[in-house]
Parts: C-alpha cells; structure tokens; sequence
C-alpha cells in the first residue's frame, strides 16, 4: 500500500497568522488519522518578498504548534534550475510565448477597450486577463525584443494549452476532512486567461513550482485554504500538460479576523508570535480555530 502524503506549504513574505495554523493543523491531523507522511514545503520563489528572517519565524511558529515534518524541507528558491527545464519544454512546444507588456501598458489597452464600452473580462482575482496582443507577435518581432533586452515574463497560452489536453479536465474533491467522500469539480482554467508560467525574473511561476514540486515529492492530498480554490484548474491544465499526475483536492474554510475579512499577513493580532507573546498556548490556538 502506498502512504498518503500531505504537504504544507507556506510562503516567507510575512508572519504566520491563525489561518496557517489552522492549514498546518488539519493537514497534521488528516495525515495522522490516514496513517500518511507529512512534507513542509517553503515556497520563496518571490526572492523580493521572502526573507531569511520571515523563515525563521515559520519554522518556530510551527514547532510551538507541535506540526511535525519531514526532512528535508524543500525550498523552492534552490531548485530553479529545475523549473527552468520544464519552462525549457514548455516554450519547445510552443505552450507559453514572451509577454513584454508592462502593468501600465496593460492598464492602457484596458482603459482604452473599455472607452469603446466593452467590459475587459476579469480572472477569478479580479485581475484584467492579459490582452491578446503579444500572443499574436511575428516571431521575428519577439527575437528583436529579445535581443534588445526588453523584459519578458513567459505566459500560457491557454488556447493552445486547451487544445492539448484531451476530454474533460476536472479533479477529485474531498467533502470535508474525513475524507469519507468525494465530488469531481470541473476545471475551468481558461477562466484565467493566459497566466503567468515564468516572471520576469525568475524561471518560474507559483502555479509551476508548485505542480513541479507537488509531482515530485509524491504529494497525493493537497489540502490548502479555499483562496486557492480557482488557482487549481491552473494546476490540474499544467499536471496534464507536463504530463504528471493529479493529486486529490481539500480546500478548507478561512479562518477569518472579526472584521469577517480573510486574514492577511499584516493583522498583527492574529499573528501567531504576538499570540504567543501574549501568553497564548498552542491549545488555545486549536480551540481558537476551531479544530
Ligand atoms: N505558498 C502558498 C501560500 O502560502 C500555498 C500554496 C499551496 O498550498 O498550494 O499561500
């Protein structure tokens, strides 16, 4: 019998706060109850954002909670080299091409379409899908802007993409934490447009690094918070373009602030160091958070 493996993985571009715990905790819990191993996975692509210091933080806030991992711990800033070779086959099969706008060139043709009243269609963040304009670039006009150094990100084209996956595209959700059962979600990525697959300065996007990295250590359960809902008809488009396999899905409630708002790294009050320091122990985080 093969284990389960789940996987937490945090970003270090802030403090974690009780809606982390409360994704570390229940992935702890549903890998105990089903006998499965457990990854910690830091996801610090965004080498601007993410520092040393905030990483630190993590690893301490998730020893005081008792969340107990595996080592070693992958982090994704080590590993480019390894996005970089599915990037390379991606652009091979023509799945991605050169995106030299910029945000205010995109805000332009935006303003500029919708002038003419028609509303610019908007991807699940809310964010303007990205104009159709650099997809259609003779090749020789992309090589010119290439050679003179003009920034690029490297984008899916989701028409294409669509175009190679044959059948339906779906993947399988678990009901609730028992994992007793499950429904098929329909994915729907074109919803987002031609996404990001590589930024600018890096040869990877999160949507990549984390299907790559998911594949790779085995991960059959991904349970992570109900923001990234839409985010996985990304993933599961990239897991059959790249052709590996589809782990099955929980996403979880948010822990929200009482405000009612989804909480962000910024609310100091809900940061687990400030509850610690404030005399709050990891059992009361769990009543805290309902688990
Ligand atoms: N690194 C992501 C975050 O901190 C989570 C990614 C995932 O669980 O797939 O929001």
């Amino acid at each position: 019998m093969t284990l389960l493996t789940f996987r937490f993985a945090p970003s270090p571009n802030g403090e974690l706060h009780l809606g982390h715990a409360y994704s570390a905790l229940l992935n702890r819990q549903m890998a105990a109850r089903a006998g499965g191993r457990l990854l910690l996975r830091i996801e610090d692509i965004d080498i601007t954002r993410c520092t040393p210091e905030f990483e630190a933080g993590i690893f301490r806030d998730l020893e005081w909670l008792g969340f107990e991992w595996e080592e070693p711990v992958r982090r994704q800033s080590e590993h480019f080299s390894e996005y970089r070779a599915v990037l390379d086959r991606l652009i091979a099969e023509e799945l991605v091409y050169p995106a030299f706008m910029s945000r205010g060139e995109i805000r332009a043709f935006i303003a500029e379409t919708e002038k003419r009243g028609r509303d610019w269609p908007r991807d699940p963040d809310g964010v303007p899908r990205y104009p159709p304009l650099d997809k259609a670039l003779p090749t020789k006009e992309r090589r010119r802007r290439i050679a003179e150094n003009k920034p690029f990100a490297w984008r899916l084209d989701i028409e294409a993409a669509m175009a190679r996956v044959p059948g339906a595209l779906s993947w399988v959700e678990f009901t609730d934490e028992t994992m007793a059962a499950t429904h098929t979600v329909d994915a729907t990525p074109q919803a987002w447009g031609d996404v990001i697959v590589a930024r600018r300065d890096i040869p990877t996007s999160y949507h990549l690094a984390v299907v790559v990295d998911d594949a790779l250590q085995g991960v059959s359960h991904v349970v992570r918070g109900q923001d990234l809902y839409a985010a996985t008809s990304v993933q599961r488009l990239l897991q059959d373009l790249l052709g590996r396999p589809a782990p099955r899905y929980l996403h979880h409630r948010l822990i929200l602030g009482s405000d009612g708002r989804k909480l962000s790294k910024s609310f100091k009050d809900t940061g687990l160091a400030a509850l610690r320091q404030a005399g709050v122990s990891p059992q009361d985080v769990v009543r805290l958070i309902g688990l």
